[in-house]
């Protein structure tokens, strides 16, 4: 069994091979390592191994992991949240990715400036518009970027999206290709205080794939960690 350093050192093989492929330089991907019900030992030796950023999708694990393992990465938030969590994910996340509602980015805008924040924040989008899935339609995407603009307290840095599962990723690929295209309307956009810095798409199994049609922020899980326990939640 590989160890998780040797895992590690495998994907970001595989993403400077992958964004090499796509006319760009390895440095230009970044790897969020997805340590969710991941236990914080094995946490320590990804970071041992060079993973800068985590991506926790729970505000109550994350904030037992950052009180004992710190700040010295950085820590985003990957997973839906809920309205009564806002003032901790504010104050404990660099990035929350999952943005999928105005309604969400007000209270956001609202709690950050309580604390005299600007949030840096991702809109998700629900691109393949399943019902099991958060984030906002590519209809609304325009609407919600308008409203994200008047808030303050928040910074919109790019999308992300989670793609319907494929088993065959390359069937994944019109939805990440979509995803590019919205992406480089909306930078075209130049709308104020918008900038779409982040393509945030591509996981443990399609993420080369993610990386061909234009992620530049990969979050890759049981890849470097293995397969995470069952969720009772
Ligand atoms: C769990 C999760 C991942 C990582 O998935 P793996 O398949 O384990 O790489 C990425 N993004 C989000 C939003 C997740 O919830």
């Amino acid at each position: 069994m590989l160890s998780i350093e040797d895992n590690v050192n495998q994907i970001r093989e595989r993403i400077a091979n992958a964004a090499i492929r796509a006319g760009k330089q390895p440095e230009d991907i970044v790897l969020i390592g997805v340590s969710k019900r991941v236990d914080e030992d094995r946490i320590r030796r990804a970071v041992a191994a060079g993973i800068t950023i985590l991506g926790e999708n729970r505000v109550q694990e994350a904030k037992g992991k950052i009180a004992s393992l710190g700040t010295p990465v950085s820590w985003h938030l990957i997973g839906h949240l809920q309205s009564n969590k806002v003032k901790y994910a504010v104050s404990i996340f660099d990035l929350i990715q999952s943005v999928d509602s105005v309604s969400l980015a007000q209270e956001i805008d609202r709690r950050a400036a309580q604390i005299n924040k600007v949030a840096d924040v991702l809109v998700q989008l629900n691109i393949g518009q399943e019902a099991t899935k958060h984030g906002t339609t590519a209809a609304e995407l325009w609407t919600m970027l308008g409203h994200m603009s008047t808030f303050k307290h928040i910074a919109v840095r790019g999308l992300m999206a989670i793609p319907p599962y494929m088993s065959d990723p390359e069937d994944s690929r019109p939805y990440f290709g979509r995803m590019k295209e919205l992406f480089e309307q909306a930078k075209t956009k130049n709308i104020p205080g918008i900038n779409m810095q982040y393509l945030s798409m591509g996981m443990s199994h399609d993420f080369e794939v993610a990386i061909a049609e234009g992620a530049n922020m990969v979050r890759i899980g049981t890849a470097i960690f293995g397969e995470r326990p069952y969720n009772p939640i």
